[in-house]
């Protein structure tokens, strides 16, 4: 398919691989807003959280789950953040499901 980050998952554009497991995929943003800025993808084609079906709920929920075994294992847990950008006003630029995991920072609240 002719998506970025299934490219990605294929191994077909590079990129700075930080988890692989069956269903999940974790890589370095090419531009990072945090000291930690990890991207997790499913490796199945999934538009966007709008778009998701109920077959997806356990693939959402791996995702997280991969975020959260990231952040202990970078040693972030006083405080890290799982984003997930939804529709062009949030920002969401690549349409391929993407919880962003950001931490190594004091992080503000709200977000902007
Ligand atoms: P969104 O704005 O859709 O929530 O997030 C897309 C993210 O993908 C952005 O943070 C952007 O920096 C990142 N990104 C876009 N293209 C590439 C790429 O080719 N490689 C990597 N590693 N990250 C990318
Ligand atoms: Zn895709």
């Amino acid at each position: 398919m002719d998506c970025l980050f299934c490219k990605i998952v294929r191994g077909e554009i590079p990129s700075k691989k930080i988890y692989e497991d069956e269903h999940t995929y974790a890589f370095e943003d090419i531009d990072p807003k945090a000291p930690t800025h990890v991207l997790i993808v499913p490796k199945k084609h999934i538009v966007g959280l709008k778009e998701a079906s109920p077959e997806d709920a356990e693939i959402i929920g791996r995702c997280h789950l991969t975020a959260a075994h990231i952040g202990k294992q970078r040693g972030i847990e006083n405080g890290y953040r799982t984003v997930l950008n939804v529709g062009p006003d949030s920002g969401q630029s690549v349409f391929h499901m993407h919880v962003h995991l950001l931490g190594g920072r004091k992080l503000t609240w709200p977000p902007g």
